[in-house]
């Protein structure tokens, strides 16, 4: 098998896929992978591969997705794998492989899933260095799976010291003096909604919505307080008691001592928010305010332009793989070239025609109507601009690395941790 892939070497080159998986392969991964210096993809899980991970492996620079799981690689992992600028995901679960993640996988700016949880029994496992920044990076990311990145796993750590600790009011005042309430929508309920503000905190767990598996999995790694991005309380209580569901998460927070406080349309608002942030993981360099506030400082959605060019269809894959959406429900032409791009995080329907006016060539947000769609639609029935519901979860989902890694960043003697649940109640049924 590999003695013919490396016989030509107009091979090498011209390569970009290579899909070996569950090919029935085993021994060493040679050396002269690192020949192949144009694949984006590389598939060798589910083989019987065995021994280290070839430090050849850092020349392939172009890899998007690299995929070794589930063979019987050994040894610690290359750090020259920091090298591959353009990895997004990588996954090295079910192997034997030992010692610590090396530090310089943080240089991975593009990379978004880092798998490695380890096959049942394996000696030496492997493990994340428990460094803060690399822990912190860790957060940011969309997808992982490992040894200790369950956040129960936390409980058995050893105790940090109290002194250092922030109290609930310090955390509240930080994420106020970045997202000042001020900026949040009128009908909004933003701030503390459950506890008291002079408890310390050790660690926090952050979730785009409170559900009662959020509440758990606090209880469970003993978290002091979950900050959520979707306000739990909305409408003043007559009661708080286990009969309806805001009424017994809210009494089962206040029961076991947790806090939350949520930051919602004030963080919306501000540059480096949920939309600036949706933005960069889009692609979008320099984004500013789709609709600016008179202050200056403030607004909502954002804008900006890609690299190059793409066709709506591969900007909608690029759209779908980031936010790892299931389903993308859209108007517009799969040919058409997309440059300028709007987005707003959430429900930002009503943004559309300020979009259309700012020049966008596509928008992506979601809870777009039926007839919001009709909107973009010129006379001739061809589009002014693309417009894309890419879900409200999936467009907010990146919100919760946001708030992870700026409190890990204000509160390094706090752990932060990321909710391993995914909070949305919606599913995709496809026929
Ligand atoms: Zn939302």
């Amino acid at each position: 098998m590999w003695d013919k892939l490396f016989a030509e070497a107009e091979t090498w080159t011209t390569l970009t896929k290579l899909d070996l998986s569950s090919s029935g392969l085993s021994g060493p991964i040679p050396l002269e992978i690192g020949k192949l210096v144009n694949l984006t993809e590389l598939d060798l899980s589910g083989n019987n591969l065995s021994g280290p991970i070839p430090p050849e492996i850092g020349k392939l620079t172009n890899l998007k997705r690299l995929y070794l799981h589930k063979n019987q690689l050994s040894g610690t992992i290359p750090p020259k794998i920091g090298k591959l600028a353009n990895l997004k995901r990588l996954r090295l679960g079910g192997n034997q492989l030992s010692g610590s993640l090396p530090l310089d996988l943080m240089s991975l700016a593009q990379l978004n899933e880092l798998r490695f949880e380890q096959s049942p029994g394996a000696v030496n496992a492997l493990c994340a260095p428990q460094d803060g920044a690399f822990q912190a990076w860790l957060q940011s990311l969309n997808n992982v799976r490992g040894p200790n990145c369950d956040p129960s796993a936390a409980v058995e750590e050893a105790e940090l010291p109290t002194q250092s600790l922030p109290t609930v009011g310090d955390i509240a005042a930080a994420l106020e003096a970045w997202a000042d309430p001020g900026f949040a929508e009128s009908y909004d309920n933003v701030g503390l909604h459950v506890g008291d503000a002079g408890r310390s905190v050790q660690r926090g767990l952050i979730a785009l919505d409170l559900t009662p598996d959020v509440v758990t999995e606090a209880v469970r790694c003993r978290a002091s307080i979950v900050i959520t991005h979707h306000p739990l309380l909305f409408h003043p209580l007559r009661s708080i008691t286990a009969d309806d569901l805001t009424g017994s998460m809210a009494l089962h927070l206040a029961e076991a001592g947790i806090a939350l406080y949520s930051a919602h349309t004030n963080l919306d608002a501000v540059a480096g928010g949920v939309s600036f942030s949706l933005a960069a993981r889009l692609g979008i360099a320099a984004p500013r305010f789709l609709r600016p506030n008179p202050d200056g400082i403030s607004g909502l959605g954002a804008i900006g332009s890609l690299a190059e060019a793409l066709t709506l269809r591969d900007f909608l894959h690029q759209v779908a793989e980031q936010l790892q959406a299931p389903a993308l429900r859209f108007a517009g032409h799969d040919a058409q070239l997309v440059r300028t791009v709007a987005v707003c995080g959430g429900a930002g329907a009503s943004l559309t025609a300020q979009a259309l006016a700012a020049g966008a060539e596509v928008f992506v947000t979601s809870d777009i109507s039926y007839h919001r769609f009709f909107e973009v639609m010129r006379p001739d029935g061809t589009y002014a601009m693309s417009l894309v519901d890419a879900g409200h979860y999936e467009t907010e989902q990146h919100t919760e690395a946001l708030l992870c890694s700026a409190l890990q960043k204000r509160f390094p003697a706090a752990q932060w941790v990321r909710t391993s649940k995914r909070t949305s109640p919606i599913r995709v049924f496809a026929a």
